[in-house]
């Protein structure tokens, strides 16, 4: 039995200019002409073309509308589809879906359109995945990389790779079959040089994971210091807003905010966090203690040391917390008397690391004045150094950034490490096989072909209604 016709909003849930609900199934196209008064039946009308006219519950006229005509297979789903482009104020697309449902179709799930165009073979999973990563896009570089995998660079690559093992498993498997004539003497060799060409592209692809990760979803950056360092002030200057409350009381800055900022390309996903230092009372407490988790989980510690008092026990906690981690110090209130400079930091954050039997200190420190702001620009530019190095070239890289993606590739890769151990080993040739078949169902996963349905329903449960 054929899935019912499905409908939703796709549009955003606010007032705007036009609103769309879509529908997709067999019945889009007698639903529409339930409610559809215009110059034409649409159920005859050609595909891919637009009409005009009003829809109508009953009597009652609901809105004045455009209705986009996509038959199956030339759709989004695959299916019969049928859009209808209305005023777009909230009641009046609300009301509209109403209307559709009252006649017949159903309620779609969060991303059950995406989900039956990959049912359908519209596409394949890392495709449908995209899809969901175009619209979470934040900055240029996470809607180039989502792009290109919604036009399916990362289903090219590796259904390419696929095919490498398939050959050779069927090629071992014929063989065992019928060894008086296919012979599988020193195939261990010609397999192995495979096995590595393909190790390597796979460990190329897992690596560059974490760089796709920080480009598409910004860098989490937690901003650390003593109370009244200049913290919140940094915050604001960097957001180019009022944002947190600056104050001369120490400890203003309760609990965290968090604020995405776009500098130079990058995205700053910031944490400003409760002055890190001992404190009695509670509510701080919590702030304080959830600074130090942040700390530990973040890409980057900006960490403001206000240059015009002498570092104390704090400064040597906070210290402790940051040198073995990717962090920046900022000597801040560079417009007063300077009485913290960089060599005196250099010496302190030595010590830390001296403990440790280290002493090599590589984290930048950079003056500034987050009141005149000043030494910005060479914070953006110091930062853009350390998280793009200039490797990262989105036209003709792929890059993994989806955790479970990331995850099939290292399951993969380890598959056929193993493969070269039993061809090291020299182990029977079923062995290789056995193996190869695990290498090629992980990565069967990542576009969708080795996968159950739970799975499937996970996945698509995290898109947004109408996709
Ligand atoms: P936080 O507690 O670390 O968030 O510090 P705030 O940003 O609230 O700043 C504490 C005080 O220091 C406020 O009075 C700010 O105006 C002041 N302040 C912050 N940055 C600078 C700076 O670069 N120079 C000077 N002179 N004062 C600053």
């Amino acid at each position: 039995m054929p899935d019912r016709t499905i409908a939703a909003i796709s549009t955003g849930m606010t007032s705007s200019g036009i609103g769309i609900v879509r529908m997709s199934g067999e019945e889009s196209f007698q639903i529409i002409d339930r409610i559809y008064k215009g110059k034409e039946k649409l159920a005859e009308a050609p595909s891919h073309t637009i009409h005009y006219g009003f829809i109508r519950d009953g009597e009652e006229v609901i809105d004045e509308v455009l209705v986009m005509l996509m038959r199956g297979p030339r759709s989004f789903t695959g299916e019969d589809t049928v859009e209808i482009n209305c005023h777009g104020g909230t009641f009046v697309v609300n009301r509209l879906l109403e209307t559709v449902i009252k006649h017949g179709a159903k309620p779609a799930e969060p991303g059950e359109f995406t989900k039956r165009a990959f049912l359908n073979g519209r596409m394949d999973l890392s495709q449908a995945e995209a899809v969901i990563d175009v619209i979470n896009s934040r900055n240029e570089y996470a809607l180039k990389s989502s792009v290109g995998q919604l036009k399916g660079s990362v289903k090219k690559k590796i259904t390419d790779i696929r095919n490498k093992i398939i050959y050779h498993t069927a090629f071992i498997e014929t063989a065992l079959d019928d060894p008086e004539h296919i012979s599988v003497d020193g195939y261990g060799a010609t397999l192995k040089l495979t096995v590595d060409e393909i190790s390597a592209v796979l460990k190329d692809l897992i690596d560059s994971a974490d760089d796709g990760r920080i480009m598409k979803e910004g860098i989490q950056t937690v901003i650390v210091g003593k109370p009244n360092a200049g913290k919140s002030s940094l915050l604001n200057v960097l957001a180019g807003k009022e944002r947190a409350i600056v104050t001369d009381i120490a400890g203003t800055t309760r609990d965290t905010l968090e604020e995405s900022i776009q500098l130079q390309g990058l995205c700053l996903n910031i944490i400003d966090t409760a002055g890190i230092r001992d404190t009695e009372d509670i509510i701080e407490k919590i702030g304080v203690d959830k600074a130090k988790q942040y700390a530990r989980d973040a890409d980057l510690i900006i960490y403001v040391v206000d240059s015009s008092r002498e570092l104390d026990e704090d400064d040597k906690k906070i210290m402790d917390l940051i040198y073995d981690k990717k962090s920046i110090i900022l000597l801040n209130k560079s417009d007063l008397d300077i009485i913290v400079t960089k060599e005196i930091l250099q010496n302190e954050i030595k010590k830390c690391c001296n403990s440790d039997g280290n002493s090599e200190i590589t984290i930048p420190m950079i003056e500034i004045s987050a009141k005149e702001e000043q030494g910005i620009k060479l914070l953006e530019n110091t930062l853009k150094s350390m998280f793009l190095h200039g490797e990262i070239d989105l036209n003709d890289e792929i890059y993994i950034t989806n955790i479970r993606q990331k995850t099939a590739l290292q399951e993969a890769y380890n598959s056929l490490q193993k493969v070269n151990e039993s061809i090291t080993e020299n182990m029977p040739e079923d062995f290789y096989s056995i193996d190869l078949m695990d290498a090629y169902e992980s990565l069967g996963s990542i576009t969708g072909e080795a996968i159950g349905e739970d799975l499937v329903n996970e996945i698509f449960s995290k898109f947004c209604m109408g996709k």
